[in-house]
């Protein structure tokens, strides 16, 4: 599995779907979530949301178990 480009912590499957699926699906160097809220200015609860909301939407991307 990658590592995150900002801090170089080990990244979850559902990290690097949800780096794709708010920053760009063609990306190959992927954020975690903190670093993906501190570059959007955001809360990480907010990201995790977003995160439960894709995976209830039953997205491939997304492992429901993790
Ligand atoms: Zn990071």
């Amino acid at each position: 599995m990658a590592d995150c480009i900002g801090c170089g912590r080990e990244l979850t499957q559902n990290e690097i779907a949800l780096h794709k699926k708010i920053k760009d699906v063609r990306d190959t160097e992927f954020f975690c979530i903190h670093c993906l809220a501190g570059y959007y200015k955001c809360e990480v609860s907010a990201l995790e949301e977003k995160m439960k909301h894709y995976i209830f939407l039953g997205c491939p991307l997304f492992e429901e178990n993790q």
